[in-house]
């Protein structure tokens, strides 16, 4: 089949190709606008395939879409293209406008123009596959409570809000025009090549640079988290065998406060390079808007797919450290 995949040089669509390559036999055409978040190196294991493609191209852009969708019609689209950082987007809000909500809708209208004008047969196989985010849900603060895919949406951040919005595009795309449309809501994902902003990626880094690790607020927040090949098995699994007009909900189940993830990776930094990096820790004031905990229910993957993680969370995080050291 061929796969379109947007926002593939980022770290989940990286992620993504590399399993579409090297487990399917499935062709790869990745278009991206290659913003800072995007790292080319991801795919140096994968760029020379013969069937892998790329084209630099904003998803706003609907003559660009047009002609590439016609061009390579695909059989699925992984749509992954996505401003992806809260703190970006309470100082810089518009550009989550433009390319979360504006972007998705570019891509839902060209997509299905291309899919009425496809065979029944051709149709009928066809997905638009949308990636989102668990902090749609905004925050849950009863430690028993976990979201599942019918808990009302309540997001916080101008990110969290730009997603949700995606999110009931893509709906309304199914709902009102029939595309065949799948849905799926993540928890954070970490692992090799993942833009150093996020959480582990940057505790990594400025404890080995000796730079002080910035905590907002009391490091309580509880966040849930997935290494991202288990979150690409679960994805393929969900755009190969999940139901049409279905959202789920995938985790890692591993819910830890940040402060007890950032000392974790101290931990396991002091065992590969000997220093106090626990002191290195400097609590800063809380951001607003400051979701407290993120929780999933993520027992219909589960039970529909027969989906659940492959690695365990310690030696994910581990992996993913020892990565940071070779490659930084
Ligand atoms: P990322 O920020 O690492 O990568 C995003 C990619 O999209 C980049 O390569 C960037 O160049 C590209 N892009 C941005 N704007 C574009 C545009 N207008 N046109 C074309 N390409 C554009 O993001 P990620 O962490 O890989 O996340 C991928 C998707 O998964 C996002 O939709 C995100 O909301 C969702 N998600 C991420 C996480 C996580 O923990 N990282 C968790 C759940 C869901």
């Amino acid at each position: 089949m061929n796969f379109l995949i947007t926002g593939g040089t980022g770290f989940i669509g990286s992620t993504m190709i590399k399993f579409l390559i090297n487990q399917t036999n499935h062709s790869v055409l990745n278009i991206d606008k290659l913003t800072y978040a995007a790292n080319i190196d991801s795919l140096k294991t994968v760029s020379n395939s013969p069937r892998y493609q790329f084209c630099q191209t904003d998803i706003c852009n609907q003559t660009e879409l047009a002609t590439i969708i016609k061009s390579f019609r695909p059989d699925i689209v992984m749509h992954f293209a996505a401003e992806s950082h809260v703190d970006r987007s309470i100082n810089t809000p518009e550009t989550f406008i433009k390319t979360n909500i504006i972007g998705t809708y570019t891509l839902l209208e060209m997509v299905l123009n291309y899919w009425q004008q496809l065979d029944s047969i051709h149709k009928e196989a066809f997905r638009f596959h949308h990636i989102s985010t668990d902090e749609v849900y905004g925050d849950i603060e009863h430690p028993n409570d976990f979201c599942t895919e019918l808990s009302p949406y309540r997001p916080s951040s101008p990110y969290s809000a730009s997603k949700a919005s995606a999110d009931h595009l893509v709906r309304a795309w199914h709902r009102t025009y029939g595309l065949p449309v799948i849905i799926t809501n993540c928890t954070n994902n970490f692992g090799p090549y993942q833009y150093p902003e996020k959480l582990i990626p940057l505790t990594i880094l400025n404890a080995i640079r000796n730079m002080p690790i910035e905590v907002y607020g009391d490091g309580k927040q509880i966040r849930d988290w997935l290494y991202v090949e288990d979150h690409v098995r679960a994805l393929y699994l969900v755009v190969t065998k999940g139901r049409i007009g279905e959202t789920y909900n995938i985790c890692g189940n591993n819910q830890y406060q940040n402060l007890e993830i950032i000392q974790m990776i101290c931990d396991i930094l002091a065992l590969k390079r000997p220093g106090d990096y626990k002191q290195l820790i400097t609590f800063i004031n809380d951001r607003p808007g400051h979701d407290v905990r993120y929780a999933l229910d993520r027992s219909k993957i589960e039970g529909e797919l027969g989906w659940k993680p492959l690695e365990s969370f310690y030696s994910s995080l581990y992996k993913t450290v020892n990565w940071y050291l070779n490659n930084y």
